[in-house]
């Protein structure tokens, strides 16, 4: 299988022998990911990391993968010590990482940007999140989760908690997971249900999503729970946030019912929806998942820019 050059903007751009393919590569990366053997495959390419919106984790592991493999790396965190700030388009941008480097990351608070971006580089472009839109090498680091943890993706009991209408790692993971046709519960506050879109889509793959308002009832048989943030940055008044704010936590009362092989996954950051005492069970593998970021994203940038290991 040949990503050399390879833009990845969604996950639906990927096959599931594709995603398999990076998952198994992925795990390859695992003992170069956590420094115990070390190869240069990228030694001598650059990569850009323009973040137009904040990141911690997307930002971070990117640039560790890249510095694990040997390769350098340039970007920003914020777009203000840019000359965005002076009025320069996305476009221009674009161009200038696209002369300066050999991959680039990019993240923005609008839709479709990503895209966008492709389309004004030749070098490969990686969507690091757009807006409300997609994050595919996030949801490829939450399947990599999952099947390190459960050993198959497909055949799970998945509940998405939370904020589903502007949680762009949900509507990328909902997809994935319908492709491997795994059972799919959906629960949110009214206000931020799954888009039908994304619903539509998980129909067309043959897996129809339950949606319940009890997280109680969603989580009693369930193998993992995949809790998200509200999205509080992409609502358009203060005063819907602030309806649904604090609707739903996870603690460890409501993980009492649940199966004791079921798995909390966050993509982080968490505000309130998971109590700190959680992360102290076994049930929770947030942080492993955090981790997990660094390999698929070593997987990643080999692949697109042509260093194998
Ligand atoms: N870090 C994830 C994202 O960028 C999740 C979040 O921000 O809540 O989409």
């Amino acid at each position: 299988m040949n990503f050399e050059g390879k833009d990845i903007i969604s996950i639906k751009d990927f096959s599931k022998r594709e995603i398999d393919y990076i998952l198994k590569y992925a795990k390859e990366m695992l003992p170069y990911a956590d420094g115990e053997k070390f190869k240069d495959v990228l030694k001598g390419r650059i990569l850009s990391t323009l973040f137009f919106e904040p990141s911690t984790r997307t930002r971070l592991s990117f640039e560790s993968a890249m510095n694990r493999l040997g390769g350098r790396v340039i970007g920003f965190a914020d777009p203000m010590g840019t000359s965005q700030k002076k009025g320069e388009s996305l476009a221009d941008t674009i161009r200038m990482a696209d002369a300066y480097s050999d991959a680039i990351v990019v993240r923005h608070s609008r839709e479709g940007a990503a895209r966008l971006a492709a389309e004004f580089a030749d070098a490969p472009v990686i969507n690091a999140g757009d807006g409300a839109g997609r994050h595919p090498t996030q949801c490829l680091l939450d399947l990599f989760t999952i099947l390190t943890e459960k050993k198959r993706i497909g055949k799970n009991k998945v509940v998405l908690l939370g904020d589903l209408k502007y949680g762009r790692t949900v509507h990328s993971l909902a997809y994935a997971l319908a492709l491997y046709g795994a059972e799919l519960t959906f629960v949110s506050p009214t206000s931020l249900r799954m888009p039908k879109e994304v619903v539509e889509e998980c129909k067309e793959l043959g897996v129809e999503p339950v949606q319940m308002s009890s997280l109680e009832k969603a989580v009693r048989d369930a193998d993992v729970l995949y809790v998200t943030r509200i999205q509080k940055e992409r609502f358009p008044d203060a005063e819907e946030y602030n309806r649904v704010v604090g609707s739903y936590r996870v603690d460890n009362e409501l993980l009492s019912n649940a199966r004791e092989d079921l798995i909390v996954m966050h993509p982080l950051p968490r505000v309130s929806e998971i109590d700190p005492e959680v992360d102290k069970t076994s049930h929770a593998v947030y942080f492993k998942q955090a981790f997990n970021g660094v390999p698929v994203r070593m997987a990643l940038l080999s692949l697109v820019m042509g260093g194998r290991l």
